[in-house]
């Protein structure tokens, strides 16, 4: 038997497991996937939650519920992958053998990586929403609020989903107003970038989409520490901005374990080949979604993207074939944008977010760089189609490279 171990069954680990499942045949592979938890999370579904869209019942279902019949399930923390003998050291003490492997560990938030972030007003005053526990902790916050200086910051990229910072002063926008406090709300979007996002022509858009909804922006802040004493946060060049409330996207990092096997950069995110997704300097690893060090965004749609050319790739290499499909840095991502509306954007490695109209077939088009109630429903959209066809690996009608179908240079 050869043997294939799936590291992570997150949105990545779940989808290649369901994908090569249905192709390898089971008398010559066994496939071993490794997780340390149970339970599933829709990441997307935590930007809701602090506003009551959704609860945490909203976002989680068994991990179990998405393998398939006969897959070797391991629960377990990775301790350490030893790419040089083939196997893999778990906390539990097994230890695992493999012919290839596929690194699908993913990114969390490193708030201790900050000065004074995680002090005494951690998820009294200074919350995240990129775990379970920040998005609920701040949804009872919210709750009771009644106003002050909100201020969004972001630690440093990259980050899973760069558009969610946004998108969340965009729905803090809505609730307030929805409230009836947006007047004693102070609405402050602070970011190391250079404006209100990555790629220039889209970073002027959404830039002005913060004009136009009241929220002030400060660009090119690198936070060194935040003072809990007198709620503000400074910058190295000694920059403060005052807070009632911090909502902060801390450093993203890769898992430790990455860093224990010394396979990963000073964030722990593994050197990929940005084409082939094989792990740099092995043949016989691949590596997919928010693990890598690639220059694309950290998100589902992508990951969802790279399965597709991993899958091909996959089976190439172990046909002793050369790994021929290329990802081209594929993302698209629905921002919502508060009162029933939404933002679609889509590029990749060369092409920057482009206006037009993205073509869906049976449900779109949607259109591109632009706000529209259709582009709100897509995004509502995702979590059922997320559930339902995503992690099980069923092929979608929109193409792993970008098309430039309908888009306006
Ligand atoms: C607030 C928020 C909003 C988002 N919004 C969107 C969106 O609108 N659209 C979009 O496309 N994407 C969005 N994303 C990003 C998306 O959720 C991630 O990019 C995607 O889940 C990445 O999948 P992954 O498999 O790489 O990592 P994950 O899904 O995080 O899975 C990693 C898995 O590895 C396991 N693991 C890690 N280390 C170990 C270890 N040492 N031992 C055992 N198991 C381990 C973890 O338990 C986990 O199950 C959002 C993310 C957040 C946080």
């Amino acid at each position: 038997m050869k043997k294939l171990v799936i590291l992570g069954a997150g949105t990545a680990g779940t989808m290649m497991l369901n994908k090569l499942n249905g192709t390898l045949d089971k008398s010559e592979w066994q496939i071993t996937i490794v997780d340390q938890f149970e339970t599933h999370y829709y990441q997307p579904g935590f930007l809701f939650i602090p506003f009551g869209i959704y609860n945490r019942k909203d976002v989680i279902k068994p991990k179990r519920d998405f393998f398939p019949p006969g897959t070797n399930v391991i629960m377990s923390e990775i301790e350490k992958i030893e790419p040089k003998g083939n196997r893999i050291l778990l906390k539990n003490n097994q230890v695992l053998s493999y012919d290839y492997l596929i690194i699908a560990t993913g990114a969390k938030i490193s708030p201790e990586e900050t000065e004074g972030l995680k002090g005494g007003l951690w998820h009294k005053n200074i919350f995240d929403f990129y775990t379970i526990e920040g998005a609920c902790a701040l949804a009872d916050f919210f709750k009771h609020w009644e106003g002050g200086k909100l201020v969004i910051s972001i630690t440093e990229m990259p980050i899973k989903c760069p558009v969610a910072p946004l998108e969340f002063a965009f729905l803090a926008d809505w609730y307030f107003t929805e409230r009836g406090i947006r007047d004693k709300v102070d609405i402050h979007f602070v970011t190391p970038l250079d404006g209100a996002f990555t790629k220039p022509k889209a970073s002027a858009i959404l830039g002005d989409f913060l004009q136009k909804k009241n929220i002030k922006l400060t660009s090119e802040f690198n936070i060194a520490r935040v003072d809990n004493e007198e709620k503000k946060i400074v910058s190295w060049d000694e920059i403060e901005v005052p807070f009632d409330v911090l909502v902060t996207i801390p450093t993203n990092k890769g898992d430790d374990a990455i860093e224990r096997s010394g396979l990963g950069d000073e964030l722990n995110f593994i050197p990929t080949d940005k084409h082939t997704l094989l792990a740099e300097g092995y043949e016989n690893i691949f590596v997919i979604g928010d693990a890598t060090n690639l220059p694309s965004s950290k998100a589902g749609s992508v990951a969802h993207f790279q399965a597709d050319i991993l899958f091909e790739n996959f089976l190439s290499v172990i046909e002793g074939r050369k790994p021929h499909a290329k990802f081209d840095g594929h993302a698209n991502c629905f921002i919502e944008s508060g009162f029933g509306k939404g933002i679609l954007i889509d590029f990749n490695y060369d092409t920057e977010p482009l206006p037009g109209k993205f073509p869906l077939p049976g449900i779109g088009p949607f259109s591109l760089l632009e706000e529209t109630k259709m582009n709100h429903y897509g995004k509502i959209m995702f979590r059922w189609m997320y559930w339902n066809f995503l992690l099980k690996g069923v092929e979608l009608p929109i193409e792993a490279n970008m098309s430039m179908a309908g888009k306006r240079l």
